[in-house]
C-alpha cells in the first residue's frame, strides 16, 4: 500500500529571476508503507529539495504530494498534522537543538502534538533508547555531547513523534565510520520493530546499498531509477560512469568481471559477495572434476 505518492512535482528556485534553478523537474513517484528507500545523487541532483515537499516544509509549485492517499496541501486542516506524521531530520540535525537538557530537546515534537505529560515521558524515553541515548546524556546538556551523541539526540526528537515515515537528509555526513554505522543501525532497528517507512538520502552508495530495500537515484532534477536495491546496482557500470560512487566490493566485482571472471556485477554487499565467490569456486570445481 502507498503511503506517499508525489504526482508531477517540479519546482524552480528563484523563478523569473537571475540565478534561476530547476532543481525538481517532474517528479513521480510511489513509496510504499513499510519499505526502507534510499536516495542517492550527485550534489545539486535536487535530494533535499525533494524530501523538503515531503512534509510540507516546501510547497508544491506545480504537482501534488499525497500522504495515504490525501492531499497534503488541501486535505489536512493543518499542515501540522503532515509534519507529526512525516518526521524529517535535516542535514546537521544537530544545530537545531537549543533546551538545556537533552530530555527537553527530545520532548519537544511530542510536546507540541499536545500529548499528556505522561504519554511525553515514554515517547522521551522510547526514542532515548533507539537512538543510544543513555540516562545520563538525558538529563545532560545537548552541548556537552560528541558530534555523533548530538546528532543521535536530534534524531530521537523525530522520533519521539513516532512519525509514520522518518525521512533523513545525509544523517551520517561529518561522522566517522563507527558513528555512521551506529546511526545507521539504529534507524534499521527503528525500521524494523514499528514497521514505520525509512527515507534515507545518502552520499554513499555503500550505505544504501547495505539498508535499502529500494532506490531512488537522481539526476539533474529527475528521477533516473527507482527501482529494488539489486535491480539498481545491476546498473553498477553506468552508475560508476555517472560518477556516484559505487561500492567497493562492487567495483571489486566489475574489475574480475572485466579480467574475465564470470561472475555478476551486482554485487553490492559483503555477505552476498561472500555467497558468490563460494558458488564461483564450486561451480569451477565441479567443471573441473566433471
Ligand atoms: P541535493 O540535496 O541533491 O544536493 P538540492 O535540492 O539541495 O540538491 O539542490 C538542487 C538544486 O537547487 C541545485 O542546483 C541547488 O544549487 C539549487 N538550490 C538548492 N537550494 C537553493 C536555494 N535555497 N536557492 C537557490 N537554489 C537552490
Ligand atoms: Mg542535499
Amino acid at each position: 500500500m502507498s503511503v506517499l505518492k508525489i504526482e508531477n512535482l517540479s519546482y524552480t528556485y528563484n523563478e523569473g529571476l537571475p540565478g534561476e534553478t530547476k532543481a525538481l523537474d517532474n517528479i513521480n513517484l510511489d513509496i510504499e508503507e513499510g519499505s526502507f528507500v534510499g536516495i542517492i545523487g550527485h550534489t545539486g541532483s535536487g535530494k533535499s529539495t525533494l524530501i523538503s515537499h515531503l512534509n510540507g516544509l516546501t510547497k508544491p509549485q506545480t504537482g501534488r504530494i499525497l500522504l495515504d492517499g490525501k492531499d497534503i496541501w488541501k486535505d489536512y486542516s493543518d499542515i501540522r498534522q503532515v509534519r507529526f506524521n512525516v518526521g524529517l531530520v535535516f542535514q546537521y540535525p544537530e544545530y537545531q537543538l537549543f533546551e538545556e537538557t537533552c530530555y527537553k530537546d527530545i520532548a519537544f515534537g511530542p510536546k507540541n502534538m499536545g500529548l499528556s505529560d505522561e504519554e511525553v515521558d515514554k515517547r522521551v524515553k522510547m526514542a532515548a533508547r533507539f537512538c543510544g541515548v543513555s540516562d545520563e546524556m538525558l538529563a545532560g546538556s545537548p552541548f556537552d555531547l560528541s558530534g555523533g551523541q548530538k546528532r543521535r539526540v536530534a534524531i530521537a526528537g523525530i522520533i519521539a513523534m513516532m512519525p509514520k515515515v522518518l525521512v533523513l537528509d545525509e544523517p551520517c555526513a561529518g561522522l566517522d565510520p563507527e558513528g555512521r554505522e551506529l546511526i545507521l543501525s539504529q534507524v534499521k532497528n527503528y525500521h524494523q520493530q514499528t514497521g514505520s517507512t525509512v527515507i534515507l538520502v545518502s552520499h554513499s552508495m555503500e550505505d544504501i546499498a547495505n539498508y535499502a530495500d529500494k532506490v531512488i537515484v537522481m539526476r539533474q532534477g529527475q528521477i533516473y531509477k527507482f527501482a529494488p536495491t539489486e535491480e539498481v546496482f545491476q546498473d553498477a557500470e553506468n552508475l560508476a560512469k555517472m560518477g556516484l560512487g559505487i561500492p567497493d566490493v562492487t567495483k571489486v566485482f566489475l574489475k574480475l568481471r572485466e579480467m574475465g571472471l564470470d561472475i555478476p556485477t551486482d554485487v553490492y554487499t559483503i555477505p552476498y559477495a561472500v555467497k558468490t565467490i563460494i558458488k564461483y569456486k564450486k561451480a569451477k570445481e565441479e567443471a573441473k572434476n566433471a
